[in-house]
């Protein structure tokens, strides 16, 4: 079987993981199509947080409790970097982690596709699935909000809204610059078209799985293709799991709760792309219109429970 899922950074690594077992058990072949919303360029080297993350935690080089970054990570040039002055100083640029950055940046200024730079990095990594960026052209994630303290409201990268300032300014709108040119990247469009099932990781809907949807083409492949789409509720009991996806949800008007973030990706047949969405036991009232809803326990606690609701997750989307 083809599975192709579509992730975030850290919460669809976690899932990735989950996936990659299920696949070893029954030797099936795994793609992730990755964000690419929350790349940025800092200090000169261009930074692919989701991708990196997925990266790093399936290839084992991970930090385990920060979540994101290299394990045995040091910070001797971020530090140097501060001493300068240099600006910005409030993304965590881990010496470790700017190797991977350096050679990204290099083979894309050498005229490497990101596709091709990922390849590249995980011949390194070995994954032990397929990962591919949402797009090749850049599109990157802008917030509208107004930044206390100042008078108007301004559009400001992703990274800066969330890192920076921890997502507390409130959003008006996510705004994907340069998505009207963007195409998805070499390999996604066949990816999704030989696929046999496709998985909403439990991301963050809108500004993980959001912008993968706002490439052209990719959210249509989806609606058209024959494989059917499952996706896992990152919204438990009215709350993120971790992180603020409350804030993003409530941002763009949908509701935070498993059946807002199910009705916003919509039925497949009806539009939408859901054959199947899974929600937490505590959310088990939920309904969907047009979607098969199954209540099972969605915490990923570990591989092998993760891996377990890959399997009710593949059940569900293939009826
Ligand atoms: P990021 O790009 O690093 O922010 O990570 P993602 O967007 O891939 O994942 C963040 C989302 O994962 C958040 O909205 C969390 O609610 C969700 N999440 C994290 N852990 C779990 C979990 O164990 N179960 C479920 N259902 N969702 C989770
Ligand atoms: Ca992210």
């Amino acid at each position: 079987m083809r599975i192709v899922v579509l992730a975030g950074g850290i919460g669809g690594a976690r899932f990735l993981a989950g996936v990659r077992a299920f696949a070893a058990a029954g030797g099936h072949e795994v793609t992730a199509i990755v964000n690419t919303g929350d790349d940025v360029t800092l200090h000169g080297v261009r930074i692919c947080p989701d991708l990196d993350s997925v990266m790093y935690a399936l290839g084992g080089g991970a930090d385990p409790e920060r979540g994101w970054g290299r394990a045995g990570e040091t910070w001797a040039v971020r530090d140097e970097l501060a001493a300068y002055g240099a600006e910005p100083t409030w993304f965590g640029l881990g010496d470790r982690d700017l190797a991977t950055h350096l050679v990204r940046t290099r083979m894309l200024a050498a005229g490497y596709p990101l596709s091709a730079v990922t390849e590249a990095l995980c011949a390194r990594w070995q994954p032990g699935i397929r990962l591919l960026p949402a797009t090749d052209d850049r599109m990157e994630t802008h917030v509208v909000a107004t930044v206390d303290g100042e008078a108007a409201p301004r559009a400001l990268h992703f990274q800066e809204w969330w890192v920076r300032y921890h997502a507390e300014p409130p959003a008006q709108r996510f705004v994907f610059v340069d998505a009207d040119q963007a195409k998805p990247a070499a390999g996604v469009l066949d990816a999704l078209a030989a696929a046999d099932v496709v998985l909403l990781a439990p991301s963050n809907p809108v500004v993980s799985i959001g912008p993968i949807l706002a490439v052209p083409g990719l959210r249509d492949a989806l609606v058209a293709g024959t494989a059917p789409v499952a996706g896992i509720a990152p919204i438990i009991g009215g709350a993120p799991v971790r992180g603020m996806a409350d804030k993003c949800l409530t941002a763009i008007g949908v509701e935070v709760s498993a059946a807002g973030v199910g009705r916003m990706f919509g039925a497949a047949g009806d539009g939408g792309l859901l054959s199947g969405w899974l929600v937490d036991p505590v959310d088990a009232a939920t309904t969907v219109p047009g979607v098969r809803v199954l209540a099972r326990p969605l915490l990923m606690t570990d591989e092998a429970e993760t891996a377990a609701i890959v399997t009710d997750a593949i059940g569900l989307a293939r009826g």
